[in-house]
């Protein structure tokens, strides 16, 4: 086992001395071994979504004068079939080019730094708090024409730094739905609804579970599926993703046409 940990850190060193890496943010900053994939500057400007926000759904109350968390307006009326759902960040400046690019240029080398972030959203890293992660699925058609599921990428991340089995055969997206860029909130509803299904209910059962996705623009994809999993019978679901679309920046986002939740 010894032998096993040295040779992965002469092997991590000689990576970082022939191909010392630069910052996902900046790209100008070099960065130390180990030191993740954005440097100190680009960390502490992000965007990060902090508390005050909705311990259920996650909405930061970003103009709120009140420092502790609480459930917001739509969460009393009635709360989303998700235990919680977390963001690392808002959906904008780097964060949004990196996901993007990512998503739509298949610039998957983004794809660590994005998991980097995604991270900073899971709450608990508590050993066997989560029975295992699973990834919202892309249609076979979509699947085929992008060449690969950017959430499943970050979920298989996520899964060996959280150390949790990654299951992509557990939820699968049977229905084809349209690009949701210029929905309503409603629209979205109609158009993911019975998209998803449990492949393994019996596997699904009584587990607790981490769903993964890349965006949460109104939750509609998430709530989806966190019902299908608990309707087979998943004791929770904790939905993270890496970035939020804020509702202040949603038109914005909207306007110029970017797709969000594909
Ligand atoms: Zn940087
Ligand atoms: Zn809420």
């Amino acid at each position: 086992m010894r032998v096993k940990v040295a040779l992965k850190t002469l092997v991590c060193s000689l990576k970082d001395l022939f191909f010392p890496r630069l910052c996902a943010g900046c790209f100008s900053a070099w960065l130390p071994p180990d030191g993740g994939f954005w440097c100190r500057q680009c960390l502490e400007t992000l965007p990060w979504i902090r508390s005050p926000c909705c311990p259920r759904c996650g909405r930061p109350f970003l103009k709120s004068t009140w420092h502790f968390d609480h459930l917001c307006g739509e969460c009393l009326i009635q709360a989303p079939p998700f235990t919680s759902a977390r963001s690392a960040v808002a959906h904008a400046g780097v964060a949004r080019d990196r996901i993007n690019q990512l998503k739509f240029s298949g610039q998957i080398y983004w794809a660590p730094a994005l998991a980097q972030l995604l991270e900073q959203a899971v709450q608990s890293r508590e050993p066997g708090s989560f029975d295992c992660i699973i990834a919202v699925p892309l249609h076979h058609r979509r699947l085929r024409q992008r060449g690969f599921n950017q959430s499943g990428l970050i979920a298989g991340m996520l899964g060996k730094s959280l150390r949790c089995p990654v299951r992509f055969d557990l939820l699968v997206r049977r229905q084809w739905t349209e690009p949701q860029t210029r929905l309503s909130r409603r629209e979205r509803l109609q158009n993911v609804r019975n998209a998803f299904s449990a492949a393994r209910p019996a596997q699904v059962k009584n587990r607790s579970i981490l769903l993964v996705d890349d965006v949460f623009t109104t939750g509609t994809t998430l709530v989806e599926c966190s019902k299908v999993l608990k309707k087979a019978g998943a004791s929770e679901v904790h939905a993270v993703t890496i970035s939020r679309s804020l509702p202040e920046m949603r038109t914005d986002v909207e306007k110029v046409g970017i797709a969000l939740e594909l």
